[in-house]
């Protein structure tokens, strides 16, 4: 893994992932006034991975503060993990914070109107998961082996000698849970991590229930709808085949992203497809699309070609222009990965 970096915290480049979790712990434990990041429209594990961190360093007195450059409110199921109330609107965030934690933010761009925070920085830090990441920020825990960026902040807190109490295992479970897909994802030391959030106090149906498996009663007619609407392209991807559907701005501005954001789990379940595409329009001209993969194509890579990013199994990208445009330019990118990089 190539890490770049050294803005500003005088620890220069970090050459190994133990050795970025020292420095992050130490950075941390010294912070007086920490202002914390997650990516626009943040999930779980953005969140929880941001608020974990502001609570333990809350409790040592620090000043923090918690902030995603929009929507403009926490979505509705993730409100329950501030418990201390550390989340703000963009506007509070200062001009030039003194430590600036960017959780599982693949990229710069991830942290939209917020990214011109990372230039005037005293220091910061970046955690984060995703194969694409191409390094960032002043301390640089990136790992794309670990399966959700709550872990590498799991990591980070026990270097620290942080106690990890119910409320932090919460924000960290529920960025574990919803990453790995309930867990079938999570390799030997997640699940362990996993024990020892519940042994924290972590009610794991209380947390996991209304993130991933509650709509509201309308919801349901309009998935209808959508799914009506589904296409199958099987000779898209040299025969991988292509799995999509569009959610209208009418649709997107009227449910939350909860909804919305599901969509896609029911499009890769499509036996004849390999990867699903959720077109999601968020302007006349702008579309949000989700990417899914079972593992023979990296969607990271078809992401990557269409200026976006994420994981082999799950990717986005935004592109602008028509709803044609982007699927043309989906099955373009498809078929221009080189064989090498699909697995057999
Ligand atoms: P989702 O489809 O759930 O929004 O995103 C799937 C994964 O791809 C997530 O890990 C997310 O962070 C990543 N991702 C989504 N959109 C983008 C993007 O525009 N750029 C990058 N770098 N990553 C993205
Ligand atoms: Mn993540």
């Amino acid at each position: 893994m190539t890490k770049r970096g050294g803005r500003g915290t005088g620890l220069g480049t970090t050459t190994s992932l133990e050795a970025a979790i020292t420095a992050a712990a130490e950075l941390l434990v010294r912070a007086r006034d920490v202002t914390l990041l997650a990516h626009v429209n943040p999930d779980a594990d953005s969140l929880g991975s941001a608020l974990a961190l502001g609570i333990a360093l809350r409790r040592h007195g620090a000043t923090v503060r918690v902030s995603f450059a929009s929507p403009a409110r926490v979505p509705e199921t993730l409100v329950p993990l501030d418990v201390l109330g550390l989340v703000v609107g963009p506007e509070q965030v200062p001009a030039a914070p003194e430590l600036l934690v960017l959780c599982d933010a693949a990229e710069p761009s991830r942290l939209g109107a917020l990214a011109n925070r990372l230039d005037c920085a005293e220091a910061s830090l970046m955690i984060d998961h995703h194969t694409t990441n191409p390094g960032y920020g002043g301390v640089q825990v990136l790992d794309p082996d670990a399966e959700a960026t709550v872990v590498l902040v799991h990591r980070v807190l026990v270097a620290m000698g942080e106690p990890i109490d119910a409320d932090i295992a919460r924000c960290l479970y529920a960025g574990l849970v919803t990453d790995t897909r309930g867990f079938r994802t999570a390799g030997e030391a997640a699940h362990r991590i996993a024990a020892d959030l519940l042994a924290a106090g972590v009610e794991a149906e209380a947390v996991a229930r209304p993130i991933m498996d509650t709509h509201p009663y309308g919801w349901l007619a309009t998935l209808g709808e959508v799914l009506q609407r589904v296409e199958l392209e099987p000779e898209a991807g040299d025969g991988f085949g292509l799995v999509h559907a569009s959610v209208p701005l009418e649709d997107v501005s009227r449910f939350r992203p909860e909804e919305v954001d599901s969509i896609v789990d029911v499009l890769r379940t499509v036996a004849e497809a390999e990867v699903a595409a959720v077109l999601k329009q968020v302007g006349q001209r702008r579309w949000v699309t989700s990417l899914r993969s079972k593992g023979r194509v990296d969607v990271a890579k078809v992401a990557a070609l269409l200026g976006g990013g994420g994981h082999r199994a799950a990717a986005g990208f935004t592109y602008d222009g028509t709803k044609g445009d982007v699927l043309a330019a989906l099955r373009s990118a498809l078929s221009a990965l080189d064989a090498v990089e699909r697995l057999a």
